[in-house]
């Protein structure tokens, strides 16, 4: 089993709007730190397959170890908050996504190397600044989901998967955006398959 080296085909580099996570009905909760800043921030970097289908929980024996990543977790305070509730601190939502994402990719990243690969992944791909140069803001008015894929494609070089979800009044709304990796984690790639989109035609950008 342990003897191919790569066990997934592609990442998912998943950023979330905390705009769209939190005006739904179900709500959010800021983190102890404070109100994030009005910015897109990392979900996960989740290894996939090329079926659409993907890994999780690959290795029970590899618990998330806050000590490995000391030096990284201002930044992850900052680029990674957890939104849900009860306020948290992050340790709880690093340590899911470890867990269930981060244990599949071990055959390419160890643990501070995979929260560090996500890190200057969102430093590569600067959406809420590639979205602004292409008149498309935060300001709750509606868009096509093609100004979203196309902006963004104009920025990094390659279609996104663009995600919906409901605000509280049944408005789709941009959630998460998709960006395709390759297994070493550095270099953007064509989706082999994108997510399921669930949006509407015109979706909302809220304000956060
Ligand atoms: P949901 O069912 O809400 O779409 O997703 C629940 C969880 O399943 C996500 O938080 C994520 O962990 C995982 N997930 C959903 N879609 C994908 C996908 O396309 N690829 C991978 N690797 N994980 C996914
Ligand atoms: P459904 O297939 O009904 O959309 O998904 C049911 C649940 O299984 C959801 O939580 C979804 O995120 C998860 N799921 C769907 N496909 C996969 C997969 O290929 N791998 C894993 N680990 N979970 C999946
Ligand atoms: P997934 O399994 O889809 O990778 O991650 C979703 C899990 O992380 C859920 O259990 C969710 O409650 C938790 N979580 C904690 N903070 C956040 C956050 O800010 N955004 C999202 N989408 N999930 C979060």
């Amino acid at each position: 089993l342990s003897s191919s080296k790569e066990q997934f085909d592609f990442f998912y580099f998943v950023q979330q709007w905390p705009g769209a996570y939190c005006d739904t009905k179900q709500s959010c909760c800021y983190p102890k730190t404070g109100k994030p800043s009005a910015d897109f921030s990392i979900h996960g970097l989740w290894p996939n397959y090329n079926d659409g289908s993907w890994p999780s929980n690959c290795n029970l024996d590899s618990v998330f170890d806050k000590s490995q990543i000391s030096d990284l977790i201002s930044n992850m305070e900052k680029n990674w908050p957890s939104l849900s509730c009860p306020s948290s601190n992050g340790f709880r939502f690093w340590s899911h996504e470890w867990e269930k994402h981060g244990t599949c990719a071990e055959s390419e990243l160890d643990q501070h190397d995979y929260f560090q690969t996500a890190l200057n992944l969102k430093e590569k791909a600067n959406l809420l600044q590639i979205l602004k140069n292409a008149g498309i803001e935060p300001d709750d008015e509606f868009y096509s989901i093609e100004n979203f894929s196309e902006a963004i494609k104009e920025g990094t070089g390659f279609t996104p998967g663009i995600e919906c979800n409901k605000d509280s009044a049944r408005n789709s709304q941009l959630y998460q955006v998709y960006i395709c990796v390759d297994t070493s984690g550095s270099n953007f790639i064509e989706c082999p398959v994108l997510p399921r989109s669930r949006c509407d035609d015109q979706i909302q950008f809220p304000k956060f």
